[in-house]
């Protein structure tokens, strides 16, 4: 195996949220009662008409802003052919010759950045859905989800290992998040990919022939169908066999793929210009309107907390998770003195678990961002500890979140003192339960300061302030 390259292109389907379908006016929402999201148009009736959802073409173009790609403005749809149950018209809307976006890149971050390319996205319709887990005897078809708008998105052959395309789709669907056009919701079939997988000599120029293995829905089935695709491939060759192209499944259960059909060729499609559909222009004025609607970028924001406030990968990662979060940090830190790094532990380390086990977002947190700049102020002036404001304060905000977070502290009694006569009689008590330990400081074991400011702290119940309680010790013992 390890002579061997694994060489991976992605075909990613990501399923828009607009309200309506792509070319009727039905409910696009995922579930509902089976074939309730239907009209004669889903249906496919004889004599119905498409009419295009142009919500559905500035998602597209959205998601080619964002990936770099050329924003055809030009495009047109096509009619790609073939017979399955959960498509009553016997065809599917899709683009063929001229695609909405062309080329372009997707960049994903492991431990170093690697450039996946874009050969194009297209915009298609989905299919219906058949159940055959329902009753032994027979199926079902169930045509909400049929004509549902879908982006495509075709990768070059430019990834190699399981992980990265895994990552590739993990950045996929984060910024179809970040973007507002789909919710990324791989359980519920709203971005799935077909992977197409070959093997190579490592260092032969050459690609191998690939295997399609179609409508994976799950990050984990990924790896685990191209690890399996990887070794059957291997094992055929180094038995002198040969790769057939074919287009491949992929069982959960077992973790094998297994062939479905030989690989279709294009022409088997008869693909054709869709009649029905005028072609799709775009104006220039209307791509810049979406150009300017566009959100700063995860990653270009990423830099951007990175390098104005100085703050480390482990964080920013955190911040840009969604576009919420970040949005909210960037408000946080605009306007107020308190150093980023505090804010951005207050959001990460407390504010986002409350988030996540109240059910609420940080936009609806009862304490407002002045109130929270004043919180961290109050760290980054030793008015308080931060064990004392994040363990005691953070939660008696949130139940009076009226409340100034100074008053408060002075409320609670958590100001620490820096009260030079309080300290120093703190200071002589401590020191005076422990004459050994002093002694042996005096004789050159200074690491025993820790211990004597420990005690002291544990004397002022936490509210001592460190460096003026530091101070008189080191006086004290001198
Ligand atoms: P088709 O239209 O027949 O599906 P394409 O050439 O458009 O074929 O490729 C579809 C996908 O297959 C793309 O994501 C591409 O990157 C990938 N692909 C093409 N050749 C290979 C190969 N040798 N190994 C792995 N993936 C490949
Ligand atoms: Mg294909």
């Amino acid at each position: 195996m390890q002579s061997y390259e694994t060489v991976i292109g992605l075909e990613i389907h990501v399923q828009l949220a607009t309200r309506s379908k792509a070319f009727c006016a039905d409910n696009a929402a995922f579930g509902g009662a089976p074939n309730t999201h239907t009209s004669a148009i889903s249906l496919a009736h004889p004599g119905t008409l498409p009419r295009l959802n142009e919500k559905a073409v500035e998602y597209a173009v959205r998601l080619g802003l964002a990936l770099g790609c050329e924003i055809n403005l030009n495009s047109s749809f096509d009619r790609k052919n073939y017979f399955y149950a959960d498509l009553p018209k016997g065809y599917q809307i899709t683009q063929d010759q001229q695609p909405i976006c062309r080329g372009g890149q997707l960049i994903i971050h492991g431990n170093t950045a690697t450039t996946i390319r874009i050969h194009h996205i297209h915009l298609e319709e989905d299919a219906g859905k058949s159940l055959h887990d329902q009753d032994p005897n027979f199926s079902f078809i169930d045509l909400n989800r049929a004509g549902v708008p879908l982006l495509e998105i075709v990768t070059e052959p430019d990834l190699r290992s399981a992980d990265e395309a895994a990552a590739c789709m993990e950045t996929i669907r984060h910024l179809v998040r970040w973007l507002d056009i789909s919710d990324g919701n791989m359980e519920e079939g709203s971005l799935r990919c077909d992977v197409n997988v070959s093997v190579r000599k490592k260092g032969d120029p050459a690609f191998g022939t690939r295997c399609e293995i179609k409508n994976i829905n799950s990050m984990r089935f990924a790896r685990r169908a191209i690890e399996f695709e990887t070794s059957r491939q291997i094992e055929i060759l180094e038995n002198g066999g040969i790769i057939e192209q074919e287009t491949r499944g992929f069982d959960p259960a077992s973790g094998l793929t297994f062939s479905l059909r030989e690989k279709e060729q294009a022409h088997d499609y008869r693909y054709f210009p869709e009649p029905d559909l005028p072609p799709v222009r775009i104006s220039t004025e209307k791509l810049e309107q979406i150009r300017a609607s566009m959100p700063p970028l995860p990653h270009a924001l990423e830099l951007e907390f990175q390098t104005v406030y100085q703050l480390p990968a482990h964080d920013t990662e955190q911040l840009v998770q969604d576009r919420q979060t970040a949005v909210y940090f960037q408000n946080l830190v605009s306007e107020g003195n308190p150093p980023a790094k505090l804010l951005a532990n207050l959001v990460i380390h407390k504010l986002l678990p409350w988030s996540a086990e109240s059910g609420r977002s940080l936009a609806d947190c009862p304490v407002r961002p002045p109130q929270w700049r004043e919180f961290v102020g109050l760290i980054d002036t030793g008015k308080i500890s931060a064990t004392a404001a994040n363990q005691q304060l953070f939660p008696a905000l949130l139940e009076q979140p009226g409340s100034s977070p100074g008053q408060l502290a002075e409320n609670l009694q958590l100001l620490q003192t820096a009260d030079a006569g309080l300290l120093e009689q703190l200071a002589d008590e401590v020191l005076a339960r422990h004459p050994d330990k002093v002694t042996a400081y005096r004789k050159g074991k200074k690491g025993l300061l820790g211990f004597f400011m420990g005690e002291l702290m544990k004397a002022s119940r936490g509210k001592a302030d460190p460096k003026a309680a530091t101070a008189v010790l080191v006086e004290r013992l001198g």
